[in-house]
């Protein structure tokens, strides 16, 4: 049994608040206990990041600071094997994913924002005055403070230190407060951040659940300088509420409704291929995951057998097993939720291609499974084509034309990602264009250049992160004016 302890100030320390218990859930075993932090561990973790601003911290030249991200990647791949076997452990996903994206990233983003803030540059403007001296504008950039960062569990990782590592490259100090499904890694991560020489209190984790609690808790702290948060809309929703009092900047990285889009001359093995993976990685626990697929008529019913046959084709079993190809759902709540749209779907009438239930599991009868699942002929205003069900399931519609494929992309509240298949070039860039997401991907799907923007339109969130956008969110922009 392993005990999650929240990380203050350099130290590994209990929580006041109820404790709750860390499931296996490829067999539904209690594996370890999380220490929930109260509001009096909150309020020590924000005190500690604010004296790191002004400590060492706060006076590190940017190539010291930059020295110790490098580090932080290095000490993250130093103990690969341990992260994953702690990130498969919390999520239950195949080692396949979590060796290949989910750890590599997690610990990249480290370098990736070492290289950003090493190469950041800011405006400078001269101008003309009356008496003919003239003055110059320079552009300053400051860390923004203490930042609450609030992740959710589909990558926790890889979208914690997203967050976590152009922060500190920034300059600013952290509180994380991981999902209460995921204590894992981010606590692991303290260990690397006190080997590494990071300051105490610049990186600290308090762990717990959402309303009413550590996230609650963190998210309305009047010490916060500035909350990043990727999760579901609505909690995205009550923590811009909790963020206007004191009118503090949110980045919000949101949920997502995504539609992928067949033409009739797309590389139909290739489409197979990409939106296969886009219904079904990560169990379909993707925010960029299609949950919607729209197929130009003349291909849909070669389309759905071949996407109904990859839907087939996954295995299921151990995580830690490299035969395995699919895991389980995060838990027994999201796989109830889960199945209730797979419910919903026979009520309404759907043709079930593939799936539609949980698969037969000898041995592992008490993991939260569920199959992976195609269907066809709903209306568009169904709950299933409508709502974030965030599992591995998909909706397929034909269409006819152009038009009324980016119509039917763009009657969502979502606006996070599309995948474009297609041979034309000028129907790919019109299509992309047209739909109203922040990401398109044009005969892909989750290709990722860490440079690149990313973030959603609409309800799928506000700001961009990635890049040179992430510090907008990570740094306060202010002019100097001199007269000369
Ligand atoms: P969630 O919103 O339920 O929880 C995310 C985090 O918020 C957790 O740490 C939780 O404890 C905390 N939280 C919940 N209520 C809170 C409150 N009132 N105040 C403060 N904190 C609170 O999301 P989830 O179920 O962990 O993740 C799945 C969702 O995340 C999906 O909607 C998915 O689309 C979205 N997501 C979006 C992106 C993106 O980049 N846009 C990426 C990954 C996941």
């Amino acid at each position: 049994m392993t005990t999650y302890l929240n990380f203050i100030d350099g130290q590994f320390v209990k929580g006041s608040a109820q404790p709750f218990a860390n499931h296996f859930l490829t067999t539904g075993e209690v594996i370890g206990e999380v220490s929930a932090a109260g509001r009096a561990e909150v309020d020590a973790a924000v005190g500690a990041a604010r004296a790191a601003l002004k400590g060492p911290w706060g006076r590190m030249p940017v190539a010291e600071r930059v020295a110790l991200l490098r580090k932080l990647a290095d000490g993250i791949n130093a103990r690969f094997d341990e992260f994953l076997a702690a990130e498969i452990r919390d999520t239950g996903k195949p080692r396949s994913i979590a060796s290949h994206i989910d750890i590599p990233r997690g610990a990249a983003n480290f370098n990736v924002f070492a290289d950003q803030i090493l190469t950041a540059s800011t405006e400078t403007f001269e101008m003309a005055t009356q008496d003919g001296t003239g003055a110059l504008n320079y552009a300053l950039r400051s860390p923004r403070g203490v930042i609450g960062v609030v992740c959710p569990w589909n990558l926790p990782l890889l979208l914690m230190t997203w967050k976590v590592a152009p922060a500190l490259a920034c300059g600013n100090t952290v509180v994380v407060k991981p999902s209460e499904e995921t204590p894992a890694t981010a606590t692991l991560l303290g260990e690397v951040m006190n080997a590494v020489g990071i300051p105490p209190g610049v990186y600290n984790v308090v762990h717990g659940l959402g309303p009413d609690a550590a996230g609650e808790f963190l998210t309305s702290h009047p010490g916060v300088d500035g909350i990043t948060f990727t999760g579901e809309t609505r909690t995205g929703e009550a923590i811009m509420r909790a963020a206007a009092r004191g009118v503090r900047p949110v980045s919000l990285e949101l949920g997502g409704k995504n539609a992928g889009i067949v033409f009739d001359d797309a590389d139909l093995d290739a489409a197979l291929e990409g939106i296969g993976r886009a219904c079904f990685a990560n169990t379909g626990q993707v925010c960029l995951g299609t949950e919607r697929v729209y197929v130009q008529r003349g291909i849909f019913d070669r389309f759905a057998e071949g996407l109904a046959q990859k839907a087939r084709g996954y295995r299921f079993g151990d995580p830690f097993d490299p035969a395995t190809t699919m895991g389980t759902v995060i838990s027994a709540e999201h796989r109830d939720k889960v199945l209730s749209y797979y419910a919903k779907a026979r009520e309404a009438g759907a043709t079930i291609l593939a799936g539609g239930g949980v698969p037969d599991m000898q041995g592992y009868e008490n993991g939260y499974w569920v199959e992976p699942t195609v269907w066809t002929g709903l209306p568009e205003d169904s709950a299933v084509v409508r709502e974030e069900i965030f599992g591995p399931c998909t909706h397929l519609t034909p269409f006819d034309s152009e038009d009324e494929v980016t119509a039917l992309a763009n009657d969502t509240p979502y606006g996070l990602a599309t995948s474009i298949w297609t041979t034309n070039l000028g129907r790919a860039h019109r299509t992309a264009k047209a739909v109203d997401v922040g990401i398109s991907w044009i005969n892909s799907w989750f290709l990722r250049d860490l440079r690149t923007a990313f973030g959603g339109s609409k309800a799928s969130g506000i700001g961009r992160e990635g890049g040179v956008h992430s510090l907008e969110f990570y740094t306060e922009l202010r002019n100097v004016c001199v007269k000369l």
